[in-house]
């Protein structure tokens, strides 16, 4: 059984349960879509770079290419899309403008999707919405609370308690990535210094590699 999370947070069936859902994972390093049957099993996933030197369009089209792809390689009928995307973001409109896409500042992504695939939409922070999958799909599976961290191009952070994702007033709950650490630390790409982020995302540990390194 799949569940879908709703926009206040709590979980539920989707109205065609035995249909599978379709994933898209939208970050500053990679683009990656999937089909998930009702039981959480990936059925066809392919991931690309994003693409760098796009526009706004060309970047969507790329996103919407990758999906249909994907969607084209399963036979089950797809009911609903799942959509992770880097922030920050207008929550829950989908509104995005995120840090590591700098061709998408405010762009209606949501409302684009729906335009283009015509499904339901659950449109989330890639790190919220990686954390409500492992809770229901993999490490924190049967746990009463769970908080889920993304190290990647940036680090991004949820919580999932009781079953809910928490959103938190502006939907940023759990984000920890742009935590202080140190006033005086590197300058994040956030505009801020000394975020996590600065520090532990994969280009912030390049960039003290490369200063240690004295390159
Ligand atoms: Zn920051």
């Amino acid at each position: 059984m799949l569940f879908l999370p709703l926009l206040d947070g709590a979980i539920a069936q989707p109205e065609r349960p035995e249909a599978a859902v379709l994933g898209i994972d939208i970050g500053g390093t990679k683009l990656a879509a999937g089909v998930i049957s009702p039981r959480g099993q990936v059925l066809s996933y392919q991931r690309v770079p994003t693409p760098a030197d796009q526009d706004a369009e060309g970047l969507f089209d790329a996103v919407v290419g990758l999906a249909e792809a994907v969607r084209s390689r399963c036979r089950l009928p797809v009911a609903a899309l799942g959509v992770g995307c880097g922030g920050p973001m207008v929550y829950p409109e989908g509104v995005v403008s995120p840090l590591h896409i700098s061709c998408w500042r405010e762009f209606p992504l949501r409302l684009r999707l729906a335009e283009s695939f015509g499904l339901p939409i659950a449109l989330d922070n890639d790190a919220k919405a990686f954390a409500l999958g492992e809770a229901l799909f993999g490490a924190g599976r049967g746990s009463r609370a769970l908080l889920g961290m993304v190290i990647s191009t940036g680090v991004g952070g949820g919580v999932v308690m009781d079953g809910r994702l928490l959103h938190g007033a502006s939907g940023n709950a759990g984000h920890i990535g742009h935590t202080v650490i140190s006033r005086a630390g590197p300058r994040c790409p956030c505009g801020a210094r000394g975020c996590l982020t600065a520090y532990s995302s994969g280009t912030g540990l390049v960039s003290r590699a490369r200063a240690a390194l004295g390159r």
